[in-house]
Order: structure tokens, then sequence, then C-alpha cells
């Protein structure tokens, strides 16, 4: 059976002398891995399509263990991602967080949109935002969205001072000593998230939140994350090693 779908190439790893499998995120029909038969090759057709971050536009022949690629045509290649190691690096703890928590199959067009959404914005230098988009609408998508309204120890409105739990979102001071991972989150920082989660993609594309707001998200979404993969990402490690390596003012962009 042969299908076609637009797709985000996650991953790839060579094969034999000349062949490539590419781990592909699709609209259609969600994670899908797929021979490239002689991609290696020079001047190869399928070369660029097959290019790790690449938007395109696939054709695929179903097959009983892995698919395989007969045609691709770029949609937009995301060229700048493999060419800044700062951008690579962001993009690589995006697709290994795509990778781990999805299972072949089960197609999300949502969530396609927003990998699009968020490689898109990182080709305009804003990784630091974008991921943060990206963690929280991610979880939301998977049934794992955190509660930031109501104290998940009593279930009554937050007041302040307020906690992060990775265990499942905010911990009003009371319950606080029931969750030893729990960490202070602030009122603002707070709102930002549940703006990130609940409007408009578009709309939610063009906020601006501060530094200090997106380092705190940072930190509170690394946790509850690892909480639900219950175990560390390759690719987080790498990029937090690049930032302690950078220094934060000298303009570089930090992830
Ligand atoms: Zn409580």
């Amino acid at each position: 059976m042969v299908y076609n779908t637009e797709g985000i190439v996650l991953r790839t790893r060579n094969m034999g002398e000349a062949d490539k499998v590419v781990t592909f995120y699709t609209k259609d029909h969600g994670k899908v891995t797929a021979t490239a038969r002689g991609v290696r090759r020079p001047r190869n057709r399928l070369l660029g399509p097959t290019q790790v971050f690449t938007h395109g536009r696939y054709m695929l022949f179903k097959g009983r263990q892995l698919d395989t690629l007969s045609q691709g045509e770029i949609i937009y290649s995301h060229q700048k991602l493999r060419e800044d190691l700062d951008d690579m690096a962001a993009a690589m703890y995006l697709t290994e967080v795509m990778d781990l928590f999805l299972e072949e199959g089960e197609p999300n067009p949502d969530l396609f949109q927003l990998l699009v959404t968020v490689l898109d914005l990182g080709t305009d230098k804003r990784f630091d935002f974008a991921l943060r988009v990206f963690e929280l609408r991610l979880m939301a998508l998977l049934g794992y969205e955190p509660q930031l309204q109501e104290c998940i120890g009593c279930g009554l409105e937050l007041g302040e001072p307020a906690f992060f739990s990775p265990e499942g979102g905010v911990v009003c001071n009371g319950c606080r000593t029931q969750f030893t991972k729990a960490r202070s989150i602030t009122k603002g920082t707070r709102e930002w998230m549940q703006r990130f989660l609940q409007w408009d993609l578009e709309r939610v594309a063009i906020l601006h939140p501060s530094r200090s707001v997106l380092d705190e998200i940072q930190t509170i979404m690394a946790a509850y994350i690892a909480f639900r993969l219950d175990r560390p990402l390759k690719s987080l490690g790498f990029l937090q090693s690049l930032r302690t390596d950078s220094d934060p003012s000298d303009g570089q962009p930090r992830i």
C-alpha cells in the first residue's frame, strides 16, 4: 500500500553501504520509521528530504516491519537548525522527546502542527521560548497536562505562596510537606504557563515572556518531563553543558 503524508524528520541512522533508516513524525500516520534506499549516494534525490529536521511531503510504501520511502519533496528544510550548534542541540532535544514519548502510529495532527510551529520558531532564533511552549503543549496533548489552578493535594484554589511538583502540578503552602520534590513557582510564571496551554497556537507564537519566566518554566518542565519518562534525556545533558560553557552576557542565544 502506498500513502502520502506531510512529515518532519525526527532522526536518521545509516544502514549498510548507502541506505538510511529515517524516523518521521507525520501528520496523518503519526510516528513512522522507513528505509530510504541508496539515499547516501551522491546526488540522490532523497538526500535533501531525509535530512534531520526537514519538513516535507513524502510518499511511502507500507511494509511488514519498516515502511519504504519512495518520494520526498521539501516544504521547509530548516537548514539553519543544522548550521548552529545551539539550535541543533535544541532541535535534537525536541526530536528526542517526541521520539521517546510516542509509539509508532498514533496520528495527532495537533501535535504535528505544534512540532512544525516550534521548529519554525527555532529557525527564527526563538528556541528558548518555543521549547517551553512545546513541553507544556506536548504534555497536554499526551494527556499529562499539569494542573495549574487547584492544588494537587487538597484540590483547593491556589493562593500564595505556591509550589509546583513534578508529580502533577501546583501545590499549596499547606500541602507542601507531602510533596518533597515541590519547588516554588511565581504567580506570573503560572499565568504564562496557562497562556501557553490554553491560547491558540498562533496567538501563543507571538508572545514574548521575559528571560526569568522562561528560565523558571524550563526548570519546572525539565523535572516534570523527567518524572514522566522515568529516565534522563541524553540531549538535555548536552543542552545543559552548552549552557554552562557559554557566558549568558555574550549575546549568544541560550536554550
Ligand atoms: Zn493543598
